[in-house]
Protein backbone atom coordinates (compact mmCIF):
# COMPACT_ATOMS: atom_id res chain seq x y z
CA UNK A 1 0.00 0.00 0.00
CA UNK A 2 2.12 2.69 1.23
CA UNK A 3 5.59 0.86 0.56
CA UNK A 4 6.17 3.70 -1.55
CA UNK A 5 6.17 6.11 0.79
CA UNK A 6 7.61 4.05 3.15
CA UNK A 7 11.03 4.35 1.47
CA UNK A 8 10.76 7.67 0.68
CA UNK A 9 10.79 8.34 4.12
CA UNK A 10 13.86 6.33 4.80
CA UNK A 11 15.92 7.86 1.81
CA UNK A 12 15.13 11.60 2.88
CA UNK A 13 17.54 12.37 5.78
CA UNK A 14 18.80 15.44 7.23
CA UNK A 15 17.19 18.25 8.83
CA UNK A 16 16.74 22.50 8.05
CA UNK A 17 15.51 23.28 5.10
CA UNK A 18 13.17 22.04 2.83
CA UNK A 19 15.06 21.85 -0.21
CA UNK A 20 13.83 21.62 -3.79
CA UNK A 21 14.89 18.13 -4.22
CA UNK A 22 13.85 16.51 -0.94
CA UNK A 23 10.44 18.09 -1.85
CA UNK A 24 10.35 16.37 -5.31
CA UNK A 25 11.42 13.05 -4.39
CA UNK A 26 8.89 13.41 -1.98
CA UNK A 27 6.43 15.06 -3.91
CA UNK A 28 6.59 11.97 -6.60
CA UNK A 29 6.03 9.36 -4.19
CA UNK A 30 3.02 11.29 -2.88
CA UNK A 31 1.98 11.42 -6.30
CA UNK A 32 2.09 8.06 -7.14
CA UNK A 33 0.58 7.19 -3.64
CA UNK A 34 -2.45 9.16 -4.73
CA UNK A 35 -2.68 7.82 -8.07
CA UNK A 36 -2.59 4.10 -6.70
CA UNK A 37 -5.47 5.27 -4.32
CA UNK A 38 -7.69 5.85 -7.89
CA UNK A 39 -7.27 9.83 -7.33
CA UNK A 40 -8.20 10.69 -10.51
CA UNK A 41 -4.86 12.04 -12.65
CA UNK A 42 -5.93 15.43 -13.62
CA UNK A 43 -7.02 15.92 -10.23
CA UNK A 44 -3.50 14.72 -8.60
CA UNK A 45 -2.22 16.94 -11.07
CA UNK A 46 -3.12 20.68 -9.90
CA UNK A 47 -2.55 19.25 -6.41
CA UNK A 48 0.67 18.04 -6.68
CA UNK A 49 1.08 22.21 -8.64
CA UNK A 50 -0.40 23.68 -5.39
CA UNK A 51 1.58 21.51 -2.59
CA UNK A 52 5.21 22.30 -4.55
CA UNK A 53 4.02 25.92 -4.68
CA UNK A 54 2.65 26.06 -0.91
CA UNK A 55 5.63 24.49 0.32
CA UNK A 56 8.36 25.94 -1.15
CA UNK A 57 8.11 29.00 1.27
CA UNK A 58 7.72 26.80 4.15
CA UNK A 59 9.91 26.35 7.15
CA UNK A 60 10.28 22.65 8.23
CA UNK A 61 8.94 22.70 11.71
CA UNK A 62 10.19 21.53 14.58
CA UNK A 63 12.05 18.00 14.76
CA UNK A 64 10.46 16.94 11.25
CA UNK A 65 12.65 16.37 8.49
CA UNK A 66 11.40 17.78 5.34
CA UNK A 67 9.85 14.75 3.70
CA UNK A 68 7.40 14.37 6.82
CA UNK A 69 7.19 18.18 6.40
CA UNK A 70 5.92 17.47 2.98
CA UNK A 71 3.72 14.55 4.08
CA UNK A 72 2.73 17.27 6.71
CA UNK A 73 1.50 20.25 4.50
CA UNK A 74 0.32 17.04 2.51
CA UNK A 75 -2.29 15.86 4.67
CA UNK A 76 -3.61 19.08 6.19
CA UNK A 77 -4.20 19.99 1.97
CA UNK A 78 -5.94 17.08 1.42
CA UNK A 79 -7.74 17.45 4.63
CA UNK A 80 -8.89 21.03 3.94
CA UNK A 81 -9.99 19.53 -0.06
CA UNK A 82 -11.97 17.26 1.19
CA UNK A 83 -14.02 19.77 3.55
CA UNK A 84 -15.87 19.93 6.53
CA UNK A 85 -16.81 17.44 9.00
CA UNK A 86 -20.53 19.19 9.72
CA UNK A 87 -22.10 18.67 6.47
CA UNK A 88 -25.91 18.67 7.61
CA UNK A 89 -29.49 18.10 5.02
CA UNK A 90 -30.64 21.75 3.88
CA UNK A 91 -33.82 20.97 5.81
CA UNK A 92 -36.47 23.78 5.12
CA UNK A 93 -37.48 26.15 8.17
CA UNK A 94 -40.92 25.75 7.13
CA UNK A 95 -42.43 22.83 5.08
CA UNK A 96 -41.48 19.48 3.49
CA UNK A 97 -38.01 19.07 2.59
CA UNK A 98 -36.86 16.64 0.02
CA UNK A 99 -34.35 15.22 -0.92
CA UNK A 100 -33.38 13.50 -4.14
CA UNK A 101 -31.27 10.74 -4.27
CA UNK A 102 -29.04 10.16 -7.65
CA UNK A 103 -26.17 8.24 -8.88
CA UNK A 104 -25.35 5.24 -11.00
CA UNK A 105 -26.60 1.96 -10.50
CA UNK A 106 -25.59 0.10 -7.60
CA UNK A 107 -23.74 2.84 -5.98
CA UNK A 108 -26.39 2.52 -3.01
CA UNK A 109 -29.07 4.74 -3.91
CA UNK A 110 -31.61 2.79 -2.31
CA UNK A 111 -29.64 1.55 1.05
CA UNK A 112 -28.37 5.01 1.73
CA UNK A 113 -31.67 6.40 1.21
CA UNK A 114 -33.25 3.60 4.03
CA UNK A 115 -30.34 4.41 6.41
CA UNK A 116 -30.90 8.30 6.41
CA UNK A 117 -34.29 7.90 6.94
CA UNK A 118 -33.73 5.68 9.97
CA UNK A 119 -31.35 8.23 11.53
CA UNK A 120 -34.63 10.74 11.33
CA UNK A 121 -37.21 8.09 12.54
CA UNK A 122 -35.20 7.23 15.50
CA UNK A 123 -33.76 10.18 16.51
CA UNK A 124 -37.53 11.22 15.86
CA UNK A 125 -36.31 14.74 14.81
CA UNK A 126 -38.14 14.49 11.14
CA UNK A 127 -41.15 12.21 10.34
CA UNK A 128 -39.94 10.90 6.99
CA UNK A 129 -41.60 9.36 3.57
CA UNK A 130 -39.33 7.16 1.11
CA UNK A 131 -40.60 7.09 -2.38
CA UNK A 132 -39.94 4.87 -5.10
CA UNK A 133 -38.79 6.68 -7.80
CA UNK A 134 -37.04 3.93 -9.60
CA UNK A 135 -39.83 2.66 -11.68
CA UNK A 136 -38.23 0.41 -14.16
CA UNK A 137 -37.28 -2.53 -12.54
CA UNK A 138 -39.78 -4.54 -9.80
CA UNK A 139 -36.97 -5.56 -7.98
CA UNK A 140 -36.32 -2.02 -6.81
CA UNK A 141 -39.43 -0.94 -5.41
CA UNK A 142 -39.75 -4.24 -3.67
CA UNK A 143 -36.43 -3.73 -2.01
CA UNK A 144 -37.34 -0.09 -0.79
CA UNK A 145 -40.34 -1.13 0.50
CA UNK A 146 -38.62 -4.11 2.18
CA UNK A 147 -36.60 -1.91 3.49
CA UNK A 148 -38.83 1.36 4.86
CA UNK A 149 -40.47 -1.60 6.67
CA UNK A 150 -37.34 -2.61 8.61
CA UNK A 151 -37.12 0.53 10.07
CA UNK A 152 -40.92 1.25 10.18
CA UNK A 153 -40.68 4.16 7.55
CA UNK A 154 -43.83 4.53 4.91
CA UNK A 155 -42.51 3.65 1.68
CA UNK A 156 -44.84 5.72 -1.15
CA UNK A 157 -44.81 3.85 -4.67
CA UNK A 158 -47.24 4.00 -7.76
CA UNK A 159 -45.81 0.35 -8.76
CA UNK A 160 -43.90 -0.26 -12.09
CA UNK A 161 -46.67 1.08 -14.78
CA UNK A 162 -45.78 4.82 -14.20
CA UNK A 163 -43.26 7.60 -15.05
CA UNK A 164 -40.55 8.69 -12.09
CA UNK A 165 -41.93 11.92 -12.16
CA UNK A 166 -45.35 11.14 -11.90
CA UNK A 167 -44.54 8.68 -8.79
CA UNK A 168 -42.73 11.94 -7.55
CA UNK A 169 -45.73 14.83 -8.10
CA UNK A 170 -48.03 11.60 -6.27
CA UNK A 171 -45.81 11.60 -3.48
CA UNK A 172 -45.69 15.21 -2.44
CA UNK A 173 -49.17 15.57 -2.36
CA UNK A 174 -49.33 12.26 -0.29
CA UNK A 175 -46.74 13.87 2.08
CA UNK A 176 -48.57 16.87 2.57
CA UNK A 177 -51.64 15.09 3.05
CA UNK A 178 -50.15 13.03 5.56
CA UNK A 179 -48.18 15.24 7.48
CA UNK A 180 -45.03 13.97 6.55
CA UNK A 181 -42.19 16.76 6.68
CA UNK A 182 -39.41 14.85 4.73
CA UNK A 183 -39.43 13.11 1.48
CA UNK A 184 -36.19 11.38 0.29
CA UNK A 185 -36.94 10.70 -3.56
CA UNK A 186 -34.76 7.30 -4.07
CA UNK A 187 -34.15 7.62 -8.20
CA UNK A 188 -33.33 5.09 -10.73
CA UNK A 189 -29.74 4.72 -11.75
CA UNK A 190 -28.00 3.37 -14.87
CA UNK A 191 -24.99 1.50 -15.39
CA UNK A 192 -23.96 4.62 -17.63
CA UNK A 193 -24.43 7.97 -17.37
CA UNK A 194 -27.35 8.30 -20.16
CA UNK A 195 -29.88 11.02 -21.85
CA UNK A 196 -32.65 9.67 -20.82
CA UNK A 197 -31.73 9.42 -17.23
CA UNK A 198 -30.74 12.95 -16.76
CA UNK A 199 -33.80 14.32 -18.72
CA UNK A 200 -35.78 12.38 -15.99
CA UNK A 201 -34.04 13.54 -13.15
CA UNK A 202 -34.11 17.33 -14.30
CA UNK A 203 -37.55 16.69 -15.01
CA UNK A 204 -38.08 15.51 -11.38
CA UNK A 205 -35.85 18.15 -10.10
CA UNK A 206 -37.77 21.06 -12.01
CA UNK A 207 -41.13 19.97 -10.37
CA UNK A 208 -40.11 18.79 -6.94
CA UNK A 209 -37.19 21.70 -6.59
CA UNK A 210 -35.61 19.37 -3.97
CA UNK A 211 -33.89 20.87 -0.60
CA UNK A 212 -30.54 18.62 -1.05
CA UNK A 213 -29.59 16.75 -4.35
CA UNK A 214 -27.19 14.16 -2.70
CA UNK A 215 -25.12 12.18 -5.10
CA UNK A 216 -23.99 8.55 -4.06
CA UNK A 217 -20.48 7.85 -4.95
CA UNK A 218 -19.17 4.28 -4.57
CA UNK A 219 -15.99 4.38 -2.34
CA UNK A 220 -14.08 1.69 -4.60
CA UNK A 221 -14.92 3.15 -7.92
CA UNK A 222 -11.77 4.05 -10.38
CA UNK A 223 -11.02 7.08 -12.61
CA UNK A 224 -13.85 7.35 -14.75
CA UNK A 225 -16.14 8.71 -11.71
CA UNK A 226 -15.06 12.05 -12.88
CA UNK A 227 -16.96 11.87 -15.42
CA UNK A 228 -20.13 10.57 -14.11
CA UNK A 229 -19.70 13.10 -11.18
CA UNK A 230 -19.18 15.86 -13.51
CA UNK A 231 -22.32 14.91 -15.77
CA UNK A 232 -24.61 14.47 -12.71
CA UNK A 233 -23.32 18.16 -11.30
CA UNK A 234 -23.76 20.12 -14.75
CA UNK A 235 -27.27 18.26 -15.16
CA UNK A 236 -28.52 18.61 -11.92
CA UNK A 237 -26.06 20.88 -9.34
CA UNK A 238 -25.84 18.77 -6.77
CA UNK A 239 -25.73 19.69 -3.19
CA UNK A 240 -24.08 16.69 -1.22
CA UNK A 241 -22.48 13.81 -1.93
CA UNK A 242 -22.50 10.10 0.11
CA UNK A 243 -20.16 7.95 -0.44
CA UNK A 244 -20.99 4.72 0.01
CA UNK A 245 -19.24 1.09 0.39
CA UNK A 246 -16.19 2.66 2.58
CA UNK A 247 -16.00 -0.48 3.98
CA UNK A 248 -14.54 -2.39 1.58
CA UNK A 249 -10.28 -2.03 1.27
CA UNK A 250 -10.21 0.13 -1.34
CA UNK A 251 -7.78 4.09 -0.72
CA UNK A 252 -10.94 5.90 -1.69
CA UNK A 253 -8.93 8.45 -4.00
CA UNK A 254 -12.34 8.90 -5.60
CA UNK A 255 -13.54 10.88 -3.05
CA UNK A 256 -11.36 12.98 -3.27
CA UNK A 257 -11.70 13.56 -7.01
CA UNK A 258 -15.36 14.19 -6.94
CA UNK A 259 -15.17 16.67 -4.22
CA UNK A 260 -12.86 18.79 -5.88
CA UNK A 261 -14.65 18.41 -9.17
CA UNK A 262 -18.00 19.26 -7.44
CA UNK A 263 -17.17 21.66 -4.57
CA UNK A 264 -19.95 20.03 -2.61
CA UNK A 265 -19.41 18.38 0.75
CA UNK A 266 -20.00 14.75 1.53
CA UNK A 267 -22.81 14.43 3.93
CA UNK A 268 -22.93 10.46 4.98
CA UNK A 269 -20.91 7.94 4.28
CA UNK A 270 -22.09 4.11 4.15
CA UNK A 271 -20.31 1.76 5.94
CA UNK A 272 -21.86 -1.09 4.95
CA UNK A 273 -24.92 -2.94 3.88
CA UNK A 274 -26.69 -3.02 7.40
CA UNK A 275 -28.80 -0.23 7.88
CA UNK A 276 -27.01 1.08 10.79
CA UNK A 277 -23.83 1.64 8.46
CA UNK A 278 -24.35 5.02 8.33
CA UNK A 279 -21.86 8.08 9.36
CA UNK A 280 -21.24 11.63 9.08
CA UNK A 281 -17.68 12.40 7.08
CA UNK A 282 -14.46 12.63 8.83
CA UNK A 283 -12.19 14.43 6.71
CA UNK A 284 -9.22 13.96 8.36
CA UNK A 285 -9.61 10.11 8.53
CA UNK A 286 -10.17 9.83 5.09
CA UNK A 287 -7.11 11.76 4.13
CA UNK A 288 -5.38 9.04 6.11
CA UNK A 289 -6.77 6.40 3.89
CA UNK A 290 -6.08 8.08 0.53
CA UNK A 291 -2.47 8.88 1.39
CA UNK A 292 -2.59 5.21 3.04
CA UNK A 293 -1.04 7.57 6.22
CA UNK A 294 -1.94 4.63 9.34
CA UNK A 295 1.79 3.66 8.30
CA UNK A 296 2.98 6.88 7.76
CA UNK A 297 2.15 8.40 10.86
CA UNK A 298 3.58 5.60 12.61
CA UNK A 299 6.76 6.21 10.53
CA UNK A 300 6.77 10.33 11.71
CA UNK A 301 6.07 9.01 15.55
CA UNK A 302 9.20 6.19 14.86
CA UNK A 303 11.57 8.77 13.17
CA UNK A 304 10.38 11.53 15.89
CA UNK A 305 11.67 9.45 18.31
CA UNK A 306 14.75 8.63 17.15
CA UNK A 307 15.22 11.99 17.20
CA UNK A 308 14.05 12.92 20.38
CA UNK A 309 17.19 10.12 21.62
CA UNK A 310 19.53 12.30 19.32
CA UNK A 311 19.13 15.16 21.15
CA UNK A 312 18.88 13.92 24.42
CA UNK A 313 22.61 12.42 23.64
CA UNK A 314 23.59 15.63 22.48
CA UNK A 315 22.22 17.12 25.56
CA UNK A 316 23.72 14.94 27.53
CA UNK A 317 27.19 15.52 26.14
CA UNK A 318 27.33 19.19 26.70
CA UNK A 319 25.82 18.08 30.40
CA UNK A 320 28.61 16.46 30.79
CA UNK A 321 31.29 18.82 29.09
CA UNK A 322 30.18 21.67 31.68
CA UNK A 323 28.42 23.59 29.18
CA UNK A 324 24.84 22.82 30.54
CA UNK A 325 22.58 26.12 29.55
CA UNK A 326 18.69 26.85 31.01
CA UNK A 327 18.26 26.42 27.19
CA UNK A 328 19.37 23.13 27.22
CA UNK A 329 17.37 22.29 30.20
CA UNK A 330 14.24 23.58 28.89
CA UNK A 331 14.79 21.82 25.62
CA UNK A 332 14.38 18.78 28.01
CA UNK A 333 11.15 19.85 29.57
CA UNK A 334 10.24 20.14 26.05
CA UNK A 335 10.61 16.85 25.20
CA UNK A 336 9.58 15.06 27.94
CA UNK A 337 5.82 16.78 27.41
CA UNK A 338 6.44 14.79 24.46
CA UNK A 339 7.37 11.66 25.45
CA UNK A 340 4.50 12.02 27.99
CA UNK A 341 6.31 11.38 31.24
CA UNK A 342 9.33 11.76 32.92
CA UNK A 343 10.26 8.44 33.82
CA UNK A 344 10.31 7.95 30.06
CA UNK A 345 12.84 10.75 29.80
CA UNK A 346 15.03 9.97 32.48
CA UNK A 347 15.67 6.65 30.72
CA UNK A 348 16.90 8.39 28.12
CA UNK A 349 19.34 10.01 30.11
CA UNK A 350 22.61 8.46 30.53
CA UNK A 351 22.82 8.10 34.47
CA UNK A 352 18.87 9.24 35.06
CA UNK A 353 18.10 5.77 34.13
CA UNK A 354 18.23 4.06 37.51
CA UNK A 355 15.65 6.94 39.40
CA UNK A 356 13.04 6.26 36.47
CA UNK A 357 10.69 4.36 38.63
CA UNK A 358 10.83 6.11 41.68
CA UNK A 359 9.57 9.38 40.42
CA UNK A 360 5.74 10.69 41.53
CA UNK A 361 4.76 11.59 38.41
CA UNK A 362 2.06 13.64 38.97
CA UNK A 363 4.10 16.03 41.48
CA UNK A 364 6.58 16.23 39.25
CA UNK A 365 4.83 16.65 35.93
CA UNK A 366 3.23 20.20 37.94
CA UNK A 367 6.75 21.31 38.44
CA UNK A 368 8.02 20.66 34.99
CA UNK A 369 5.19 23.43 33.89
CA UNK A 370 6.44 25.79 36.25
CA UNK A 371 9.54 25.19 36.01
CA UNK A 372 9.03 25.46 31.98
CA UNK A 373 7.33 28.63 32.37
CA UNK A 374 9.88 29.97 34.56
CA UNK A 375 12.30 29.46 31.62
CA UNK A 376 10.54 30.79 28.93
CA UNK A 377 9.93 34.04 30.75
CA UNK A 378 13.29 34.62 30.73
CA UNK A 379 15.53 36.87 28.20
CA UNK A 380 18.12 34.31 25.85
CA UNK A 381 20.98 35.56 27.37
CA UNK A 382 19.34 34.62 30.92
CA UNK A 383 18.82 31.14 29.68
CA UNK A 384 22.32 30.85 28.38
CA UNK A 385 24.05 32.35 31.45
CA UNK A 386 21.77 32.25 34.60
CA UNK A 387 24.78 33.85 37.17
CA UNK A 388 23.11 36.98 36.42
CA UNK A 389 19.71 36.45 37.60
CA UNK A 390 19.78 38.85 40.49
CA UNK A 391 16.84 39.74 42.55
CA UNK A 392 15.04 42.44 40.01
CA UNK A 393 15.68 39.72 37.22
CA UNK A 394 13.97 37.31 39.15
CA UNK A 395 10.84 39.16 40.23
CA UNK A 396 10.40 39.86 36.50
CA UNK A 397 10.75 36.57 35.57
CA UNK A 398 8.35 34.88 38.59
CA UNK A 399 5.97 38.00 37.66
CA UNK A 400 6.07 36.87 33.93
CA UNK A 401 5.67 32.86 34.31
CA UNK A 402 2.94 33.66 36.96
CA UNK A 403 5.25 31.71 39.55
CA UNK A 404 7.21 32.91 42.85
CA UNK A 405 10.86 34.07 43.10
CA UNK A 406 10.92 31.13 45.28
CA UNK A 407 10.29 28.70 42.40
CA UNK A 408 12.49 30.58 40.72
CA UNK A 409 14.99 30.34 43.12
CA UNK A 410 14.31 26.29 43.34
CA UNK A 411 14.72 25.78 39.55
CA UNK A 412 17.97 28.33 39.65
CA UNK A 413 19.12 25.84 42.45
CA UNK A 414 17.93 22.39 40.87
CA UNK A 415 19.67 23.44 37.22
CA UNK A 416 22.86 24.15 39.42
CA UNK A 417 22.87 20.75 41.12
CA UNK A 418 22.18 19.27 38.03
CA UNK A 419 25.22 20.91 36.47
CA UNK A 420 27.62 19.66 38.88
CA UNK A 421 26.03 16.28 39.26
CA UNK A 422 26.62 16.19 35.15
CA UNK A 423 29.97 17.53 35.18
CA UNK A 424 31.29 15.03 37.78
CA UNK A 425 29.60 12.39 35.71
CA UNK A 426 31.50 13.42 32.78
CA UNK A 427 35.19 13.20 34.16
CA UNK A 428 34.01 9.93 35.67
CA UNK A 429 33.03 8.64 32.22
CA UNK A 430 36.37 9.85 30.86
CA UNK A 431 37.17 7.15 33.50
CA UNK A 432 35.61 4.20 31.18
CA UNK A 433 31.82 4.13 31.57
CA UNK A 434 29.87 3.09 29.34
CA UNK A 435 28.90 5.29 25.91
CA UNK A 436 25.97 7.29 25.75
CA UNK A 437 24.15 5.19 22.78
CA UNK A 438 24.27 2.42 24.40
CA UNK A 439 21.96 3.38 27.07
P1 LIG B 1 -28.68 1.59 -5.96
O1 LIG B 1 -28.77 0.82 -7.24
O2 LIG B 1 -27.88 2.83 -6.13
O3 LIG B 1 -30.01 1.87 -5.34
O4 LIG B 1 -27.84 0.69 -4.95
P2 LIG B 1 -28.37 -0.21 -3.74
O5 LIG B 1 -28.78 0.64 -2.61
O6 LIG B 1 -29.37 -1.18 -4.24
O7 LIG B 1 -27.04 -0.94 -3.36
C1 LIG B 1 -26.35 -1.81 -4.24
C2 LIG B 1 -25.61 -2.85 -3.44
O8 LIG B 1 -24.60 -2.24 -2.67
C3 LIG B 1 -26.50 -3.58 -2.46
O9 LIG B 1 -26.13 -4.93 -2.44
C4 LIG B 1 -26.20 -2.92 -1.13
O10 LIG B 1 -26.39 -3.81 -0.06
C5 LIG B 1 -24.76 -2.58 -1.30
N1 LIG B 1 -24.34 -1.42 -0.49
C6 LIG B 1 -24.91 -0.21 -0.43
N2 LIG B 1 -24.23 0.60 0.42
C7 LIG B 1 -23.21 -0.13 0.91
C8 LIG B 1 -22.14 0.11 1.84
O11 LIG B 1 -21.95 1.21 2.39
N3 LIG B 1 -21.28 -0.90 2.07
C9 LIG B 1 -21.43 -2.12 1.47
N4 LIG B 1 -20.53 -3.07 1.76
N5 LIG B 1 -22.42 -2.39 0.61
C10 LIG B 1 -23.29 -1.43 0.32
MG1 LIG C 1 -31.89 1.52 -6.08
Amino acid sequence: LSDRLTKAFKNITGKGKLTEKNMNDMLREVRMSLLEADVNYGVVKDFIARIKEKALGEEVLGSLNPGQMVVKIVHDEIVDLLGSEDAPINYKANGITTIMMVGLQGTGKTTASAKIANVMQKKQTRKPLLVACDVVRPAAIEQLKTLGKSIGVEVFSLGIETKALDTAKAAMEYAREHGYDTVLLDTAGRLHIDDALMQELADIKSFVQPDDILLTVDAMTGQDIVNVASSFHEQLQVSGLVVTKLDGDSRGGGVLSVRSITGVPVKFVGLGEKIEDLDVFHPSRMADRILGMGDIMSLVEQAQEKMDIEAANKTANRMMSGTFTLNDMLMQFQQMKKMGSLGNLMKMIPGMNQFAGQIDEAKADDKMKKNEAIILSMTPEERENPDIMRASRKNRVANGSGTTVADVNRLLNDYNKMKTMMKQMGNLSKGGMPAMGNM
